[in-house]
């Protein structure tokens, strides 16, 4: 294959040394002849010595460093990558028959910055946020199919997450069926609409965070805000809440949510409202044990963090104002720019505007099928607190 090289500034070598995975347009040495978008490119230092090869593409990350090691970016090459990182999930006992819902990639976190792969019980969906991972949809779908068997579903679902100018079309690379799709996490039936429904169709970064309220629900009234399809109201209810209203903004997600509270056989003890989280959190019309806040990245860059840190104030301040006295507060955030800290300190602020005593119970995080590359911080990105409020 033929790969261009590309030299780094002298005084752009730190970051790469300390094996960070991007490479910012910025680092490169000037005057040179920029390849096409998508290309594996080699990374070398201001005299030649090789530094990394990665996927380009012109804009302000401009390589995804796929290998630190001087190794063809091939079949064999993302055989192994996805090999492990399958591995890794096997040891995390992700696949039985209570679970089949679990993160197979997670981009930078397996060394393959730019891909995710999210498996529902005999299907990968594969969104690539790279130019270079699209145009190796191929080699990806192989190893998928070396690792798994031929009977694997593969859907590819890009078009949300590669720059518009790309064009892109999703669609089963292998296999077919109807969506939604069943699968199960801890023990719950999903329908899983990967084709209509946000993101891949499921938040399976919540799982071992829905799983924790599950041992707090029983006997407890909950209200889940920001439901999509309704996984901690499940949870919930799996956990024996007495009652649980869900609510999102999305009539669609209010119906995901129906239909896996019907699958599950919860209808008797389970409601939905459709409005705005923040409108409906002003003033609640009911007293609730256990409220769940999870709401959608508020920031999706720096320059609206300020912003985000009010708006998740403001949610967090109308919960902990109205919760039942000793109620529990389960509340994330998954906006990358806001660390933990920050969040944390968000939350006290809002506790003490409200007057109330507040104690931390929990300090919640991503699940480990959303690993963190040691060299990549930008990875940890979900954070999350239960609080009880006296
Ligand atoms: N807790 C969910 C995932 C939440 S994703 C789970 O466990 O699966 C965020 C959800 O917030 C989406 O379903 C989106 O429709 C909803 N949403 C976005 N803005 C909202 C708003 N202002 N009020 C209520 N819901 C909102």
């Amino acid at each position: 294959m033929n790969e261009s090289t590309l030299r780094v500034r002298k005084n752009k070598l730190d970051s790469i040394g300390r094996k960070h995975p991007w490479v910012f347009s910025g680092a490169l040495m000037e005057g040179q002849d920029l390849p096409e978008d998508g290309a594996v490119v080699c990374l070398e230092d201001p005299r030649g010595n090789f530094l990394a090869k990665g996927h380009f593409q012109n804009a302000t990350i401009a390589i995804r460093v796929l290998t630190f090691t001087d190794e063809l970016i091939d079949a064999s090459f993302f055989r192994k990558r996805i090999s492990n990182a399958i591995a890794l999930r096997r040891n995390l006992g992700l696949f039985h028959k209570d679970n089949s819902i679990c993160r197979l990639v997670h981009g930078e976190g397996d060394s393959l910055p730019g891909l995710v792969i999210d498996y529902y019980n005999d299907a990968a969906i594969i969104q690539c946020h790279s130019l270079g991972m699209y145009q190796s949809i191929e080699l990806i779908k192989n190893a998928l199919l070396d690792a798994l068997g031929s009977e694997l579903i593969i859907y590819s679902k890009s078009s949300d997450t590669l720059p518009k100018r790309v064009e892109t079309s999703d669609n089963f690379l292998s296999g077919n069926c109807i969506t939604p799709h069943l699968a199960h996490e801890n023990g719950i039936q999903y329908a899983i609409d990967w084709i209509n429904g946000q993101k891949t169709g499921f938040f399976i970064d919540q799982r071992e965070n829905r799983a924790l309220l599950g041992r707090y629900a029983n006997g407890k009234k909950v209200l889940n805000t920001f439901c999509y399809s309704g996984g901690f109201s499940l949870s919930a209810l799996k956990g024996g809440a007495t009652l649980v209203h869900s609510l999102d903004s999305s009539k669609k997600a209010i119906e995901l949510t129906e239909q896996n509270i019907q699958l599950n056989q919860f209808s008797g003890k389970h409601d939905t409202i459709v409005a705005d989280a923040m409108e409906y959190m002003k003033d609640l019309k009911e007293d609730y044990d256990i409220i769940v806040l999870d709401p959608p990245a508020f920031a999706k860059h720096r320059d609206k963090r300020h912003q985000a840190i009010q708006g998740y104030k403001r949610l967090n301040a109308h919960a902990i104002r109205q919760i039942k006295p000793g109620g529990l507060i389960f509340t994330f955030s998954c906006s990358q720019v806001v660390d933990k800290y920050l969040f944390n300190n968000t939350v006290i602020a809002a506790a003490i505007e409200s007057g109330r005593n507040v104690r931390i119970l929990e300090q919640l995080h991503q699940p480990a099928d959303h690993p963190v590359n040691a060299f990549h911080p930008e990875g940890e990105y979900l954070k999350g607190l239960v609080i009880q409020v006296d």
